[in-house]
């Protein structure tokens, strides 16, 4: 999910950021040259099983088979995640050395 096709989604906000990018590194692979930790805390639903999952929103590239899909709720005390992604820095920022 998200702009960048893959990302880890972990329950609860305020987590540890060595933790983070420790996991994204076992379950992804290091960052590539250029790319940064992104850290975004949002609130999700999970269907644990869905096939249209335009009808939560948003659908996603499984769209039309099973499968497990994240979906935006409003916040709440149970919704709240942490998804860790790798995220290509611009090129603006990256030059200025
Ligand atoms: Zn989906």
């Amino acid at each position: 999910m998200g702009d960048t096709g893959w990302a880890r989604i972990h329950q609860g906000h305020g987590l540890d950021l060595d933790m983070l990018r420790a996991d994204l590194i076992r379950e992804h692979g290091d960052a590539l040259p250029g790319q940064e930790l992104r850290i975004r805390e949002l609130h999700f639903g999970y269907a644990p099983r869905v096939m249209w999952c335009g009808q939560y929103g948003t659908p996603c590239e499984l769209q039309g088979e099973w499968h497990g899909h994240w979906y935006e709720v409003q916040p709440s005390s149970d919704s709240a995640v942490t998804v860790a992604e790798w995220q290509q820095v611009p090129q603006e920022t990256a030059v200025n050395a």
